[in-house]
C-alpha cells in the first residue's frame, strides 16, 4: 500500500502525515469538568496504545478545564497530545488552543448556526458576506493557534453542514468538500499549515466519496494536508467494527489516511486495538484474497483463519468493489472459518456498505462529554427490543446528545436521543416528536411511536 504523500503536521510531541506511521486515536466520554475521571480515562486510552486523546469542550468553562486535565495527565507521566473537540462556540476554541496540542473545529457550526434543514436561498452577495464573516473569526482562531503552537483539525461531518452549504450543495459529498475547502483556503491565505482534515459520515459510501473528492479538490488547489479517517455513529460490536473497517479500510487501501479513529459505542480504550489491528492487516501481507466479479456478484476467497481479523480485513479489502455501485451480491469462501460464518459475514458486509439490508440497522454515536445518560445500556436495550425481522427495513439511531445527535443520525427512521440527565427525546426521521421523557419510559414510548406510524411491532 503506497501512502499518499501529505504535509507533516506537528502535534505536541508527535506527527501526523508525511512519512510518520498512521496515528491511532480515541476520544473521552467523561464529563470534561471532572478532571480526575478524564485523566483516568485518557490514561486507559494511552495504555491501550492510543497516540492522541480527544476531549470535548462544550463551552469556555470546559475549555478552561483542559488546562487542569493536561497538567494532571502530564504530572502522571503521560506526554501524549490532547485534542479539544469544539462545536458551536468559537470562544471555546480560542480558549482550548491555549492549553492543548490540537483543536478540532467543525466548519458546519464554527460560525454558522445549527442547520435548520429548511431551504434557505442565499444571493451571491449574502453568500460572500457569510464567507467574509467566517474568515474574520477563523483568522482570529488561527492567530491564537499560531501563538500557542496548536495544530487544528477541520472536521466536517455529513450530518452538520451549515444552511449556507446546504443551500448550494445539499447534504452531499460535494457539500462536505466545499465546506472544508472554504476553511482550507483561509489557512492557505494566512500561511497556517498545521492542519489535519476529516470528512465523516455514518454512511460509508458518503464518507469514502467525500474523502476521495476532497483529495482531488486539494490537489487541484495545490494542497496536501493529512487526513483523519472515521465513520461516525458506526455503533458497537461486530457491526460497528465491520462498518468502520469498510469505510476507513477502503481509503487506507488506496493509500489515503494519516490518522484514524474507529468510533464505537463502547469504552473508548476498546477502540484502540481494533484500529491498530486494521492498520496492521492492511500494511502487512497477513492474508491472501482472491476476488472475481461475475455480473453483479462479487466472489472472494481467502484462507484467513481468524474470525476477528476477517471482520476487519474483508470489509476493508472488498470496500472499493462494494461501494462502486456495481456489485449487488457477495459470496465469501472462507474454508478455515466455515460456511455459516462466511455467509453471515457476507451479509453484514453488504449491509455495512449499504448494498443490501438483512436486519434492522442501528446507528449510535460513541458518546462524549456531552452524554448525560448510560449510552451503552440504551443501545443494548434498543437493540434487544427492535432487532426483529419485522423491522428489518428500519434504521434506528441512538445518540448521546441533542446538540449533535439529531443532525448526525443521518437518514435514520427513528431516533432515541439523550436530552439531559435521565431524559430522552424521540424523533421520527428528523422531526422531534416526544421531548424530555424519562429514560425508564423511553423504550415503551418508542414502541408506541412506531405503532402509530404503522410499524409491525
Ligand atoms: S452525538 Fe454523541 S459523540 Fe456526538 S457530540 Fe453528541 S454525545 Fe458526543
Amino acid at each position: 500500500m503506497e501512502r499518499r504523500v501529505t504535509r507533516q503536521v506537528k502535534v505536541g510531541n508527535t506527527y501526523i502525515g508525511g512519512n510518520s506511521p498512521i496515528l491511532i486515536q480515541s476520544m473521552l466520554n467523561t464529563m470534561t469538568m471532572n478532571t480526575e475521571e478524564s485523566v483516568e480515562q485518557a490514561i486507559k486510552i494511552v495504555d491501550a496504545g492510543g497516540e492522541l486523546v480527544r476531549i470535548t469542550a462544550q463551552g469556555v468553562r470546559e475549555a478552561e478545564n483542559l488546562k487542569n486535565i493536561r497538567e494532571e495527565f502530564r504530572r502522571q507521566g503521560y506526554s501524549t497530545p490532547i485534542s479539544a473537540d469544539i462545536h458551536f462556540v468559537p470562544e471555546a476554541a480560542l480558549e482550548a488552543a491555549k492549553w492543548v496540542e490540537k483543536v478540532r473545529i467543525n466548519p458546519g457550526n464554527f460560525i454558522d448556526k445549527r442547520a435548520t434543514f429548511n431551504k434557505i436561498e442565499y444571493t451571491d452577495e449574502e453568500y460572500e458576506q457569510e464567507l467574509m464573516r467566517l474568515e474574520v473569526k477563523f483568522k482570529e482562531f488561527l492567530d491564537v493557534c499560531r501563538r500557542s503552537g496548536a495544530a487544528i483539525r477541520i472536521g466536517t461531518n455529513h450530518g452538520s453542514l451549515s444552511d449556507r452549504i446546504m443551500s448550494r450543495y445539499g447534504d452531499t459529498p460535494e457539500g462536505m468538500v466545499e465546506a472544508t475547502m472554504e476553511f482550507l483556503r483561509v489557512c492557505v491565505k494566512e500561511n497556517f499549515h498545521n492542519v489535519v482534515i476529516s470528512l465523516k459520515s455514518s454512511i460509508c459510501s458518503v464518507m469514502v466519496e467525500a474523502v476521495r473528492k476532497l483529495v482531488s479538490a486539494m490537489e487541484r488547489e495545490g494542497m496536501n494536508y493529512p487526513l483523519h479517517l472515521g465513520v461516525t455513529e458506526a455503533g458497537e460490536g461486530e457491526d460497528g467494527r465491520i462498518k468502520s473497517a469498510l469505510g476507513i479500510g477502503t481509503l487506507l487501501c488506496e493509500g489515503v489516511g494519516d490518522t484514524i479513529r474507529v468510533s464505537l459505542t463502547e469504552a473508548p480504550e476498546a477502540e484502540i486495538p481494533v484500529a491498530r489491528r486494521l492498520v496492521e492487516l492492511l500494511t502487512t501481507d497477513s492474508y491472501d484474497l482472491r476476488c472475481s466479479i461475475d455480473g453483479e456478484v462479487l466472489k472472494a476467497r481467502s484462507t484467513i483463519s481468524d474470525r476477528d481479523d476477517a471482520k476487519l480485513f474483508l470489509p476493508a479489502k472488498l470496500g472499493a468493489y462494494l461501494l462502486s455501485g456495481k456489485v449487488k451480491e457477495l459470496i465469501l469462501e472462507l474454508p478455515d472459518l466455515g460456511d455459516d460464518f462466511a455467509k453471515r459475514l457476507a451479509q453484514n458486509i453488504l449491509q455495512a456498505a449499504g448494498v443490501k439490508r438483512f436486519k434492522t440497522e442501528f446507528v449510535s454515536c460513541p458518546g462524549c462529554g456531552r452524554t448525560l445518560f448510560d449510552l451503552q445500556k440504551a443501545v443494548a436495550e434498543v437493540k434487544q427490543e427492535f432487532n426483529t425481522p419485522a423491522l428489518s427495513s428500519l434504521k434506528i439511531a441512538v445518540m448521546g446528545c441533542v446538540v449533535n445527535g439529531p443532525g448526525e443520525m443521518g437518514d435514520a427512521d427513528y431516533g432515541y436521543v439523550g436530552a439531559g440527565s435521565g431524559k430522552v427525546n424521540l424523533y421520527k426521521g428528523k422531526k422531534l416528536v416526544e421531548k424530555a421523557i424519562p429514560e425508564s419510559e423511553a423504550i415503551e414510548r418508542l414502541k408506541l411511536l412506531m405503532r402509530r406510524n404503522g410499524e409491525n411491532i
